[in-house]
């Protein structure tokens, strides 16, 4: 018998999945499986990157398309509303995005990117991560 209401499991329902399709997550799970031990946003490090290798002296954003401009891709299209105002909201975080990379690469960290889209599917993810995987060791 279902304790909850229909709103209530539906609710619960939803947050179960937006955990679970978490691109931060995937990649999460998909490292420590393959062995690797990692910390999680260092705000110590410039940008406070999601995933930090320090045995490989490695970081890894990964980043929703939109809010990071990713180019040439669907997700990261401007609403049609208040257009000037969220193109200048993502040019800004993208600039600012890109200082963070220099200061850590300066500090002599490599700087590894994922982008949501690369993580939509089965085989997007295993294509995306081997080659993550393969530019880590
Ligand atoms: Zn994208």
């Amino acid at each position: 018998m279902d304790t909850f209401s229909k709103e209530k499991r539906s609710y619960i329902m939803s947050r179960v999945k937006s955990i679970h399709t978490n691109p931060e997550l995937i990649v999460r799970r998909y490292l420590f499986s393959k062995g690797f031990r990692f910390s999680l946003h260092k705000k110590a490090l410039p940008g406070t990157p999601d995933i930090v290798l320090r045995k490989y002296r490695t970081v890894i954003f990964v980043n929703g398309c939109f809010w990071h401009g990713h180019e040439n891709c669907i997700k990261s299209s401007l609403p049609k509303t208040r257009t000037d105002f969220w193109h200048d909201k993502i040019v800004r975080n993208m600039r600012r995005d890109v200082i963070n990379h220099q200061k850590l690469i300066s500090l002599g960290w490599k700087v590894i990117l994922i982008y949501q889209c690369e993580l939509k599917n089965n085989v997007l993810i295993n294509d995306t991560l081997s080659k993550v995987v393969s530019s880590i060791c």
